[in-house]
């Protein structure tokens, strides 16, 4: 990376704007993510969580506005949009292992093709990265092999293994049963200790609560709070904030 993009935001988000056909999902979001930072994003179901993610690394294009993630202008229709994406990891409520590779192997491709490593060192830095979420013992097994906690930590470790500038995180303790849930939790309270700028959807309010440097809530398509957690989450100022955290907490 640049000297350039080491200054300011990782992220920052201009006027963003999203419809599908005539809904319009996303209603004018601004949002800045420093490097480092923390940001869980909270909200009803259906209120636009998801897609701001996914505008985020472009599965969905924007309807208007404007996105910059580690100085490359996402939205700009001559964009390196594949050198762009590999500076960004997501992690989905579904895990999305390839069933056909082992832990390894779901490890290795992505650095192997994308990043043009060797298997050598696409083995070697998959290894450290199953050894930070505890599953150093676990490179030979095949995913059905894996308990779902297990399995979310491999796609965890996959993207970590591309060396992203940010992680993306859209509730990725759903799909989980509770007892699975906690590993997760610990595997993402590491990350974020280690400085890992996260932008984390969840509906672990508590979680939330606990490691997030600013809460936002979403509500229909807006930002309608953005601050602390002590304030968000412990203080809400927002009718809307209240409501939701009333039926969550
Ligand atoms: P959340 O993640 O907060 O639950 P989403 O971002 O998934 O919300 O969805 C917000 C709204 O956008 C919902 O009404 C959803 O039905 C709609 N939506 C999301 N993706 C699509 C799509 N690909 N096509 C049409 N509508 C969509
Ligand atoms: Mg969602």
């Amino acid at each position: 990376m640049s000297a350039a993009t080491d200054r300011g935001p990782v992220i920052r988000i201009t006027g963003l704007h999203k419809s599908f056909g005539s809904t319009e999902v996303l209603k004018g979001i601004d949002l800045e993510v420093e490097r480092g930072e923390v940001l869980c994003i909270i909200g009803a179901s259906g209120s636009g969580k998801s897609t701001l993610l996914r505008c985020v690394n472009l599965l969905e294009t924007p309807t208007s506005g404007s996105i910059v993630v580690s100085g490359h202008e996402m939205t700009d229709p001559d964009v390196d949009i594949d050198a762009a994406r590999r500076g960004i990891g997501m992690v989905f409520q579904q895990f999305n292992l390839f069933a056909n590779l082992n832990v390894l192997g779901n490890l290795t491709i992505a650095q192997r093709r994308a990043l043009g490593r060797s298997q050598e060192e696409a083995e070697r830095i998959a290894r450290e990265n199953l050894a930070r979420v505890g599953l150093a013992d676990r490179e030979s097994a095949n995913p059905a092999q894996l308990s779902g906690g297990q399995q979310q930590r491999v796609a965890i470790a996959r993207s970590l293994s591309m060396q992203p500038a940010v992680m993306l995180f859209d509730e990725p303790t759903s799909a989980l049963d509770p007892e699975l849930v906690g590993d997760v939790l610990d595997v993402m309270r590491g990350l974020a200790a280690e400085g890992m700028t996260m932008l984390v959807v969840t509906h672990e309010i508590q979680f939330a609560r606990e490691i997030a440097d600013r809460v936002l809530f979403v509500d229909q398509g807006v930002i309608t709070e953005i601050g602390p957690p002590e304030d968000v989450i412990g203080n809400p100022k927002e009718p809307r904030t209240r409501e939701f955290l009333s039926r969550v907490l």
